[in-house]
């Protein structure tokens, strides 16, 4: 990735020389779509947010390109996952964008995995074996338990930067928080005639979401995160889903469907199409809010669907 940015370095400082657009607010860069989503949702017209990843994109695996570099050289604040989600494109672009307000420890980086219980944080690490959750895994916003608690580290993070609209970010994250909480009450009840059941994922993504919700994804169709199929692998998965009587296979937009329709085709199961960021799949570009409850009906219909047939 380095080698791509280097080209675009003079044509760079041409437009870092050139004036900041003027505008009110704190300037916010978040990594990835939810982050963005819980960003306007504390910061309201206090802020004016950016997202540097496409709702289709893989986090671990991103395209970064020059402009993101403008956009954190800009920044009042940057808001990322942690827990190595950015690791492998995120440091090159800070290290270009020389913002020392997004220093490491400095109250414009806002690193929202800091108050989350982080689930499978790896004894042993061996990142030959293409491991890209050294940190415990960093999906933890499928979780809206989660999403409150980074919703609460943005809000802390701006009322550092901006003292004199805390009250309005305080008031922004209350009424989110409240209405996280009666949504939660909500998709509990919908998926609580399904607890336990299995459901087959392409990248380890759920864990938060599965523990959350009572629902059991810890059969893959990559043999590691990270590292594509191999024919062998899937024939194990494909063993595994018929002797558990699994019906339903998750898929995001950047991974391959036609190998977990291929595997669907084979054992009886159904493909959902599935995302992890506002925007990912239809009729979630609302919100936060709006794709954990796209995911909760998909999931919760997919397999009903899945119970109904002989
Ligand atoms: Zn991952």
């Amino acid at each position: 990735m380095k080698t791509s940015v280097r080209p675009f370095l003079l044509v760079l400082l041409a437009i870092l020389a050139s004036p900041a657009a003027a505008g009110a607010g704190l300037n916010v860069v978040a990594t990835t779509p939810d982050l963005g989503a819980l960003a306007r949702e504390v910061g309201g017209d206090r802020v004016e947010v950016s997202v540097l990843t496409k709702p289709t994109e893989d986090p671990h695996f991103v395209d970064a390109k020059p402009s993101f570099i403008v956009k954190l050289n800009r920044a009042d604040a940057l808001i990322e996952g942690g827990a190595d989600l950015e690791v492998g494109w995120l440091p090159a672009l800070l290290e270009g964008a020389r913002n020392d307000a997004l220093a490491a420890g400095s109250p414009g980086r806002v690193v929202c995995s800091r108050g989350v219980q982080m689930l499978e944080v790896p004894a042993n690490l061996d990142r030959s074996k293409g491991d890209v959750h050294a940190a415990g895994n960093p999906h933890f916003m499928t979780d809206p338990e989660n999403g409150k608690v980074a919703a609460h580290e943005i809000a802390e993070g701006f009322c550092t930067l901006d003292a004199a609209s805390c009250d309005t970010f305080r008031a922004n994250l209350d009424r989110f928080t409240r209405r996280l909480d009666e949504k939660l009450t909500e998709w509990k009840a919908v998926l609580s005639s399904h607890h336990g059941a299995e459901i087959v994922a392409y990248h380890n993504t759920w864990p938060y979401f599965a523990t959350r919700f009572g629902l059991t994804i810890n059969l893959f169709l990559e043999p590691k995160p990270g590292i594509p199929p191999t024919p062998a692998h899937l024939a194990s998965v494909i063993g595994r889903i018929k002797s558990n009587g699994v019906r339903v296979i998750i898929v995001e937009p950047y991974q391959n469907r036609k190998t977990a329709e291929s595997v669907a085709e084979q054992t009886g199961a159904t493909v959902v199409d599935v995302a992890q960021y506002p925007g990912g799949v239809e009729g979630t570009d609302g919100g936060y809010v709006e794709l954990i409850d796209y995911l909760v009906r998909a999931i919760a219909q997919a397999l009903e669907a899945g119970a109904a047939r002989p």
